[in-house]
C-alpha cells in the first residue's frame, strides 16, 4: 500500500520517506504474536507477559536510535500497526507530529484481543492520531476524538493492479510455471476453471481449510483450486511461513489422486517485488473465481485487487471483506468463515455461471473504483496532515 502512495506525495512535492524495521532478538516472533493475539487467536499459546514486553521495548530503543537520525522536530511520522508502535514516544519526545495507522482488528474482540491492546495501549496512546481500517475496530481506552477511519487501498497503475493483457497474462504465467516453487502433479490446463486464493501462508488465511473444500465439496474434474502465497523465506516479519506451508503441503501430499491434480500450491518469488506484483497480477487475471477463506481479517487486500480486476469473489463474513462484498451485489459472503460446504457451494455456482460471475465482478469493479483507489485515501491523508499541523499553529 506505502509503495502505491509514496510516489503520488512525492510527486506533489512532500518529502516522503519509508523505514522499514529490522530484526533483533525474537521481536518478529513476539509481533507475530501480537498480531495473532489482536484477531483474537491464541497464536503460539504464549502470553505477552513482563519478558514480552522487554523484548518489545528493546527493539523499540534500538530503532528509535536509528530512526533519529533520519528525522527533525516538526516532522510528521506514520508508524504502521504494531511492530513499530513502541516508537511513539521516542518520535514525540524527539518533536515529531506522530500518526499510529491500524491495519489489524477483529469484529468481536476477546480477553485475548483485549490483552494485546492493553500491551500495546501505553506506546500508542501518546499519538496524535490513530488511524483504524474500520470505526469497529477502535480500541477501549483511546481518544475517540484522535481517530480516524481509513481503509487500505489499492493502485490501479501499479503492477499487482495494471490492466494486462490475455498475451501478457499468458506470458507472465509462463514465468510462473518456470520460477516459482509449485506443487503440482501438472500444470493447470488451459481450459480449467480456476479458482484462487493469494496470501501469505497464515492459520488465519485457512489454506487447510480450502484443501478439505476442493476435496470435499468441488467435484467437477475441470475445476482447479490455486492456493499462491510468498516463497516463505521471503517475509522476513512472518516466523510461522514456513510451518504453515509444511502443513498445507504435507496435507496436499495425502490427498487422493483426482484431488491432487486439480489442486496447486504456488510460492512466488520474492527477490523483486515488482515481478512478485506482476505474477499475482497474472494470477489473479487468469481466474474465473477469487476466494478469501480468513478466519479473521483486517482488511483483505486481495480482495479489493480482485474485484478492481472484476473477478467475482468469494469470501467469509469477517472484518474489513464486509465493507467491500455485498453479498449478491459484488461477490458472496459466507456467514461462517468454518463451514466448508457453504463456500464449496458458493464457488462452484459462480464456476458454472459464467454470466453471474461477470454482473458481480462487473459491480465489484464499480465498487473499488468508488471506495479504494489510493488517489481518494491521499485527499483524506491531507486532511489529516492538515489537521495535525493545525493544532501545531
Ligand atoms: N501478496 C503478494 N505476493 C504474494 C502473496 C501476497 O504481493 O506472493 C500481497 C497481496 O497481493 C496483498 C497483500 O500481499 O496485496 C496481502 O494483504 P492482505 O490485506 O490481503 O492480507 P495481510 O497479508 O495484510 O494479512
Amino acid at each position: 500500500m506505502l509503495r502505491a502512495l509514496l510516489p503520488y506525495a512525492r510527486g506533489a512535492g512532500v518529502d516522503v520517506r519509508w523505514a522499514v524495521l529490522t530484526e533483533s532478538d525474537g521481536f518478529f516472533d513476539l509481533t507475530k504474536r501480537i498480531h495473532n493475539h489482536l484477531h483474537g487467536d491464541a497464536g503460539d499459546g504464549k502470553e505477552l507477559d513482563e519478558a514480552a514486553r522487554e523484548v518489545y521495548e528493546r527493539a523499540s530503543a534500538r530503532s528509535s536510535q536509528a530512526l533519529r537520525d533520519l528525522v527533525a522536530p516538526g516532522d510528521v511520522i506514520y508508524l504502521h500497526d504494531p511492530q513499530p508502535a513502541g516508537l511513539v514516544p521516542a518520535m514525540k519526545e524527539a518533536g515529531l507530529a506522530v500518526v499510529w495507522r491500524c491495519h489489524i482488528g477483529v469484529d468481536h474482540p476477546n480477553d485475548v484481543a483485549r490483552a494485546a491492546w492493553r500491551f500495546l495501549l501505553p506506546y500508542v496512546e501518546p499519538a496524535d492520531a490513530y488511524v483504524f481500517s474500520r470505526r469497529a475496530y477502535l480500541w477501549d481506552g483511546l481518544d475517540e476524538a484522535k481517530a480516524w477511519v481509513m481503509p487500505p487501498v489499492i493502485d490501479p497503475f501499479s503492477p499487482k493492479n495494471e490492466d494486462l493483457d490475455d498475451e501478457r497474462v499468458a506470458a507472465i504465467l509462463a514465468e510462473v510455471e518456470e520460477e516459482a516453487t509449485i506443487l503440482e502433479t501438472e500444470p493447470v490446463p488451459a481450459d480449467a476453471k480456476v479458482v484462487t486464493q493469494v496470501s501469505r501462508w497464515d492459520r488465519l488465511k485457512d489454506p487447510e481449510g480450502l484443501l478439505e473444500i476442493l476435496a470435499e465439496h468441488l467435484e467437477d474434474p475441470d475445476l482447479h483450486l490455486c492456493l499462491v502465497g510468498p516463497e516463505t523465506e521471503g517475509v522476513h516479519d512472518d516466523p510461522e511461513g514456513a510451518q504453515v506451508y509444511e502443513r498445507v503441503a504435507s496435507r496436499w501430499r495425502e490427498l487422493d489422486d483426482e484431488h491432487r491434480r486439480r489442486t496447486h500450491l504456488i510460492s512466488l518469488p520474492m527477490d523483486d517485488l515488482a515481478r512478485n506484483a506482476a505474477m499475482v497480477n497474472a494470477l489473479q487475471r487468469r481466474s474465473d473465481v477469487i476466494v478469501q477463506k480468513s478466519l479473521a481479517e483486517g482488511f483483505g487486500l486481495t480482495v479489493a485487487e480482485a474485484m478492481w480486476k472484476s473477478k467475482p469473489v468469494v469470501a467469509s463474513r469477517v472484518g474489513g471483506i464486509q465493507d467491500q462484498v455485498k453479498s449478491g451485489k459484488t461477490g458472496v459472503l459466507v456467514d461462517d468463515p468454518r463451514d466448508l460446504a457453504a463456500f464449496g457451494s458458493a464457488i462452484a455456482a459462480l464456476a458454472d455461471d459464467p454470466e453471474r460471475a461477470a454482473a458481480l465482478g462487473a459491480a465489484g469493479r464499480d465498487h473499488v473504483r468508488e471506495s479504494y483507489l489510493a488517489i481518494d485515501r491521499l485527499r483524506e491523508y491531507v486532511e489529516l496532515l492538515e489537521s495535525l499541523l493545525r493544532d501545531r499553529g
